[in-house]
């Protein structure tokens, strides 16, 4: 069994940049536990299921075919045989996801899965709920953050670069309702773990953060 480095925090705290970084100078395998909530979000919407509707988003997702493997040092999926990458980042998905990750049965899901990733070596895995959920025992615990409005600066700045036509102040909203969503619901909202290290990035540039973690975990691995 690998060791697992557990990176929770908000949307666009940095924990996509930071794990990946993090994962490529250790050889780790690099996760992005959203994208699984995402994958379900996607397959009930291409299945034409309304979102809201929990029994028949339960359905798409038990009735699909869900493949792991790790390609080029990152977790992939496939869904009934496809790979969805940019599908996941589209605007429906993404408004409807936190709504979706709020099903406990989903949530259980995707939680069996991601601790299964650790059969295919060591990894750092970015989340809500990782520190919390996924890896409690692991002695390796993050918790990212930075302050809203730096947080809604990053993510239009990447929107806009991605070639999508978005408004600063709707970004804004946008990422306060999902945040409002996140640390609010039922089940397992965004806490910070036990034990989990509070980096506070708002003043901190990629590679200082990506630093402290290794700092934080090198003497181990
Ligand atoms: O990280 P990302 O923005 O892709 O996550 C999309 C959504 O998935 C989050 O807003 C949250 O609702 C959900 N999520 C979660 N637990 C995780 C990762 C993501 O609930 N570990």
């Amino acid at each position: 069994m690998g060791k697992a480095i557990a990176i929770d925090g908000p949307s666009a705290s940095g924990k996509s940049s930071v794990s990946k970084g993090v994962a490529a100078a250790l050889g780790f395998i690099y996760v992005d536990s959203g994208a699984l909530y995402r994958g379900v979000t996607w397959q009930a919407i291409r299945k034409g299921v309304d979102t809201k509707d929990a029994a028949a988003v339960l359905e798409s997702m038990l009735n699909a075919e869900w493949d792991f493997f790790v390609q080029e040092g990152a977790s992939v999926f496939s869904i009934d045989g496809e790979v969805p990458v940019q599908e996941l980042r589209e605007k429906d998905v993404r408004e409807a996801v936190a709504d979706v990750a709020a099903l406990p049965e989903v949530r259980k899901f995707v939680v069996e899965n991601l601790q299964a990733l650790e059969n295919f070596g060591s990894v750092v895995m970015e989340g809500r709920d990782i520190g919390t959920v996924v890896f409690p025992e692991s002695p390796y615990k993050f918790y990212l953050d930075a302050d809203p409005e730096e947080r809604a600066m990053r993510r239009y700045r990447e929107l806009v670069a991605a070639g999508e036509d978005e408004k600063a102040h709707e970004v804004m909203e946008s990422l306060k309702k999902r945040d409002q969503i996140d640390a609010t619901r039922k089940a397992d909202p965004l806490v910070v773990a036990p034990g989990a290290q509070v980096i506070d990035s708002t003043a901190m540039n990629l590679e200082e953060v990506i630093q402290a973690v290794i700092n934080a975990v090198k003497e181990d691995v």
